[in-house]
């Protein structure tokens, strides 16, 4: 077990990537003691130095859409490269189904047997903060630990998309062809925030309809903003089931890469991204502070009970809780 006497003794560990001290840390990360969130604050900054490196990927779908098979061709693809991936699985579900639905390795065979891939579950349970709130720590020590491709993978559901555009370089929307519907499916927010478009399932009787997906999805493309001045989003095609079009997906990630570094961009957007989670996490931390309070919490729910009843407006009742806390706590 990790402790302040073993920590220098951890990051040496995790920096030969030890997989067993990887999957101790993780579990550190995840826990809710106080202790261990003291603990993991010291390792997250004891491996700072050592992280920065790694392409971080993000990578959503509905259920179904194919990203495991995806995840096992492209990252065996990295892999034959001679690059260590790791994959990070959100399931954003959990708090309800109790269970992980993603990062399921019997769908990763061969990506799981590598000794150069290494496969991660991180179930959310409904932390305020976010799916997300760990994934991007995990994802530290997975750079610490030498990988080159970190990939955070997550369904593409609610604020999922939004949390995990906030923690990757690359954000990658897999879609599959609809029946004819396809506009529907095209959500605003995926098209201001993909970075990559990739339909699956280019194969067999799908092809037409993929090719038309893929001309609706450039279509679209065209009347949203876009992320960066730097890049234009590409839409692509491939069948992860039969291994096609994994290497293009590749080369236009690679491609971005190039573009954000040598703007300079990769960076910027790296520090603003880390000043937003500071600044969401402030503000999970001092409601969480807030509720804690006895008189604070009851007052709270003696107003909420009478904006219920009609007894308030929700204004006022913002007013009162605004003079409560003037008086109380910023006098
Ligand atoms: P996930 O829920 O997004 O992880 O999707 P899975 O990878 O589990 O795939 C869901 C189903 O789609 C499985 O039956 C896969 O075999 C199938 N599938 C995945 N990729 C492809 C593809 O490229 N072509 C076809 N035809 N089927 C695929």
């Amino acid at each position: 077990m990790i402790s302040e006497s073993t920590l220098a003794d951890t990051v040496r560990r995790l920096r030969q990537a030890e997989r067993a001290t990887l999957a101790q840390a993780m579990t550190l990360i995840e826990s809710q003691h106080p202790r261990h969130q003291t603990l993991s604050t010291q390792l997250l900054d004891a491996i700072m130095p050592f992280t920065g490196n790694a392409l971080r990927l993000g990578i959503t779908g509905t259920p179904g859409a194919g990203k495991s098979t995806f995840l096992e061709a492209f990252g065996t693809r990295l892999i034959r490269d001679g690059l260590r991936v790791a994959v990070i699985a959100v399931d954003p579900s959990s708090p309800i189904s109790g269970g992980s639905i993603l990062g399921d390795k019997t769908r990763m065979t061969e990506l799981a047997r590598s000794d150069a891939a290494f496969i991660r579950p991180a179930p959310s349970r409904g932390h305020l903060g976010g799916a997300c709130l760990h994934a991007r720590e995990l994802g530290l020590l997975c750079e610490a630990a030498g990988f080159d491709v970190v990939i955070i993978e997550t369904v593409g559901v609610g604020q999922s998309e939004t949390e995990i555009a906030q923690i990757v370089d690359c954000f990658v929307s897999l879609q599959i062809a609809g029946g004819g519907d396809d506009l529907q499916g095209i959500k605003k927010g995926i098209m201001e925030m993909a970075d990559v478009i990739v339909i699956n399932k280019d194969d067999g009787e799908n092809h037409n309809r993929v090719a038309i997906a893929r001309h609706m999805y450039e279509s679209a493309l065209h009347i949203v903003r876009h992320k960066y001045a730097e890049w234009q989003p590409q839409v692509l095609t491939c069948s992860a089931l039969e291994k096609r079009g994994i290497d293009e997906v590749w080369q236009t990630i690679c491609d971005f890469r190039t573009q954000m570094t040598s703007s300079g961009r990769l960076q910027q957007v790296r520090q603003l991204q880390e000043i937003a989670w500071l600044q969401k996490q402030t503000e999970a931390e001092a409601l969480r502070l807030l509720f804690s309070r006895d008189d604070f919490d009851r007052y709270y729910h003696l107003t909420q009970q009478a904006v219920k009843n009609n007894r308030l407006s929700p204004r006022a009742g913002l007013q009162r809780i605004s003079e409560y806390l003037q008086n109380h706590y910023f006098a």
